[in-house]
């Protein structure tokens, strides 16, 4: 089955933003020193769509993050989540972030479990919570070590850990904040394309910040670019590559070198002016 992101672009059909960004900035202070680390950014995520975001480190793609599940307040703006105003934790998204945030005193099958134990989800059947457990926990590879606690596993376990719990949630909409990051490059596929399986066909949408261009390129319906502090939006690009899409192969089609160029042009400005890419 298609994306839903490709069914509406086929169809030519206009859907309400699952996300609005309304003039959002944000201003954080040093002590006294203000730091404006958002500009003002206007932007709409559309529901159902792979919204891939890059830009330079400090350019407030985390921030963004944060304000779109209600952890922060936008200084100027508003943030609407299917047209309600954001106040307060936004329970309706599933929030992968950058830091690891695993409870230690708490095993892998017990932390994937976690978001099963709070609000509507506490009423699901067992038998239902036990099974999605497994079966997250299969995905990311991490069968066998439902027992282990998080000190005993790898920086990239931990993280696939982090990711089976923000997909047990099942919820309309995944925040992921640098998720593969720092794994190294053959796992970083092998997840890049389970996301994938999972994510197309699913309906639901997926906000997915990095650093990395393949990636967004790879994987996502439409990449924004951001400029260095104070973070705006230099560039937005639709990706109509194929789907389903082949992580290991797509990156080989000739498209896909012309948005890399295009993009990459956009990164490079922003570099120019200072910052770095990483
Ligand atoms: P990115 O995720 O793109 O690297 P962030 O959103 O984490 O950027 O941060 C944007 C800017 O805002 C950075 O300069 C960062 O230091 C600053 N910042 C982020 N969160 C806070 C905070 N809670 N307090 C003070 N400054 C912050
Ligand atoms: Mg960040």
């Amino acid at each position: 089955m298609a994306a839903h992101g490709i069914r509406q672009r086929e169809e030519g059909v206009m859907m309400l933003p699952i996300v609005e960004f309304q003039d959002v900035s944000k201003v954080f202070f040093k002590g006294a020193t203000p730091i404006q680390a958002l500009g003002r950014l206007n932007l709409e995520v559309r529901e159902g769509e792979l919204l891939a975001v890059v830009g330079p480190s400090g350019c407030g793609k985390s921030t963004l993050l944060n304000m779109t599940a209600g952890l922060m307040e936008p200084g100027t703006g508003a943030i609407r989540y299917k047209g309600q105003v954001v106040a307060g934790a936004n329970t309706e998204v599933a929030y992968l972030t950058q830091k690891d945030n695993l409870l230690p005193w708490r095993t892998v099958e017990q932390n994937v479990r976690l978001p099963l134990e709070m609000g509507d989800h506490r009423f699901l059947p067992e038998k239902e919570k036990g099974a999605r457990v497994a079966r997250y926990i299969g995905m990311v590879g991490l069968a066998g070590f439902e027992h282990h606690y998080p000190k005993e596993l790898s920086g990239g376990m931990r993280k696939r850990a982090q990711l089976a719990r923000s997909l047990v949630y099942e919820p309309d909409t995944l925040l992921m904040d640098e998720p593969f990051g720092a794994l190294d490059a053959q796992l970083k596929l092998m997840l890049q394309a389970e996301l994938l399986k999972t994510w197309e066909g699913s309906g639901k949408t997926l906000i997915l910040v990095t650093h990395d261009l393949t990636e967004a390129i790879s994987l996502a319906d439409r990449v924004i670019v951001m400029s260095g502090r104070p973070g705006k939006i230099t560039a937005i690009a639709d990706i109509n590559l194929p789907r389903p899409r082949d992580v290991f192969q797509i990156r080989f089609q000739p498209q896909f070198g012309t948005y890399f160029e295009e993009l990459w042009a956009a990164l490079r400005t922003n570099m120019a002016e200072g910052e770095e890419i990483h």
